[in-house]
Order: C-alpha cells, then sequence, then structure tokens
C-alpha cells in the first residue's frame, strides 16, 4: 500500500462509522422528530434519540392485537399506530377501541417533561387563560413551548369565538396535577403539565356511562368543536375523538397532528 492510501484508509477509520443501510427513522417516528425540535434530535430504526443522549426504545416486538395489553404496555411504535384526525369531519361516533392519542409510553413523557412531580414543578409556567372571559391563571410546563402553546389557544379563542363559547371553555377544572388516571395504574397526562380539561358544563366522559348489553359505550358529545379545532391548531389533541371519550380533555401531543401519523382530512373540491 502507498503511503497515500495508508494515510487515506486511517483517515477513513477514524471518521464516524457510515450508516448502517436501513438504519434510518422509521416514518412514524420522523413525526416525534418534526414535533418536538427542542427535545428530540434525531433517530435510528431501533430508538428515538433526545437531545440530552437519552434514548427511547422504538418497539419492543410484543404483539399488541389485545386492546387491554396495548393500551396498559405499549412502546412508543404503538403511540402513533392509529391516525388522530383533525377537525369537524372525524368518525363519530368512534369505532370500537380507537383512541389515536390515548395510547401512551410514559417513559417518553417522563424523559420529556419530568418524572417526579418535583421535576416537572420545576419547569412549570403560567398561562393567562382567557382572562377576559372568566378565566384564570394555570400551569402548564414551558418544555416543548407547551405553555406558550396554551396560551395561544387562549388568545385564538378570545378573539375569533362568541361569548357563550368563551365563557364555557374559561371554565378550566384543572391542568397539572400530579396523578394516575381514576381507577388505573396508568399516569395521567396532567402529571406531566401538558392537559387541560374546560368546559365541564358540557362534557361527556365514557366512564360516567353504564356500557350497553354488549359491553359498548354509547359515544355523546356535547362540546363545541369550534374550540376543539383551536386547540388542534397549536398542537392539542381532544379526549372527544377516543371510543373512550373524555370531551373536556385536551393534551398536547403534535406528534399525532405530524405527517405521516395525522390523518388529514380529503378535501374535494
Ligand atoms: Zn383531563
Amino acid at each position: 500500500m502507498t503511503g497515500g492510501l495508508l494515510l487515506l484508509a486511517l483517515v477513513l477509520a477514524a471518521a464516524a462509522p457510515p450508516p448502517v443501510p436501513g438504519d434510518t427513522p422509521p416514518p412514524t417516528m420522523r413525526c416525534f422528530i418534526a414535533a418536538y425540535p427542542e427535545t428530540v434530535c434525531g433517530g435510528s430504526a431501533d430508538a428515538l434519540a433526545l437531545c440530552d443522549g437519552a434514548r427511547i426504545p422504538w418497539d419492543d416486538g410484543r404483539d399488541k392485537s389485545d386492546f387491554d395489553t396495548l393500551l396498559n404496555a405499549p412502546d412508543l411504535q404503538d403511540t402513533v399506530s392509529m391516525r388522530y384526525r383533525p377537525g369537524r369531519d372525524y368518525a363519530s361516533p368512534p369505532p370500537l377501541n380507537f383512541e389515536p392519542g390515548r395510547i401512551r409510553y410514559v417513559p417518553f413523557f417522563e424523559a420529556l417533561y419530568g418524572a417526579t412531580r418535583a421535576e416537572v414543578k420545576a419547569k412549570l409556567a403560567p398561562v393567562r387563560w382567557l382572562l377576559a372571559s372568566g378565566g384564570k391563571v394555570v400551569q402548564m410546563t414551558r418544555v416543548n413551548g407547551v405553555a406558550a402553546a396554551l396560551q395561544r389557544v387562549s388568545d385564538d379563542i378570545e378573539r375569533e369565538l362568541p361569548r357563550e363559547l368563551r365563557e364555557l371553555a374559561a371554565k378550566c377544572s384543572g391542568t397539572f396535577v400530579w396523578r394516575e388516571i381514576h381507577g388505573t395504574g396508568r399516569r395521567s397526562m396532567h402529571s406531566f403539565g401538558v392537559a387541560i380539561d374546560v368546559g365541564v358544563a358540557r362534557s361527556d366522559y365514557w366512564d360516567w356511562t353504564r356500557p350497553d348489553k354488549d359491553g359498548r359505550y354509547r359515544y355523546r358529545n356535547r362540546f363545541p368543536l369550534e374550540v376543539v379545532e383551536i386547540f388542534e391548531r397549536h398542537g392539542f389533541v381532544w379526549g372527544g375523538k377516543w371510543y373512550h371519550f373524555d370531551t373536556m380533555h385536551f393534551e398536547y401531543r403534535p406528534e399525532l397532528l405530524t405527517p405521516p401519523c395525522v390523518d388529514t382530512p380529503v378535501t374535494t373540491p
């Protein structure tokens, strides 16, 4: 080998290893990379890479055809396996166990927002929630710009909607609370300062109803879709689009509003 070629070989050996063919982020992992630029810095076939160096496993290889397994033990990939459809043209009633956004891999949110009450609390920021319509100052996380996004929701509702809807949305019954979902061992998204409940006077919740003789819950919604559309515009999904509906509940899940994870309605001219 000539000296020049040897030098070239040494330089190549010292450089970063070339990417393994196929070791690129799966299509739906790109939803996270695009949606969380402040905290997610890339990914490979097997893990999402957070900017602080943490890696979130993508696929645990387990079969999730059983809904309880999907709900109680999902991996990150499963959380975007159902596509959320923004806007008024959504499946109503939602099909059985159709829950885009209700499937959550908690270690991902703990890594983003904090894994203890104190860690989450240290990152909260105030949001002036519909103060001109009877609202109040509430606390949301400032990580990923969530508090700023909720402030934009408030500003748009104040500017765009009639008084009746403004006053309904102004009634907020909770943002940050470190707790588990009632009756389950699953951590509520309210624990991370990314969820808000509003308009309880016109809200419906699957667990307030009785299933029919076939065990099916009957869908009900009285919450105005004008408010829903403004939340969605700023990265929040609505619990009113789930089979297990929770129509006062919104949570910041911009990955579900990012292609290819979002179900964009086909518009006909
Ligand atoms: Zn809620």
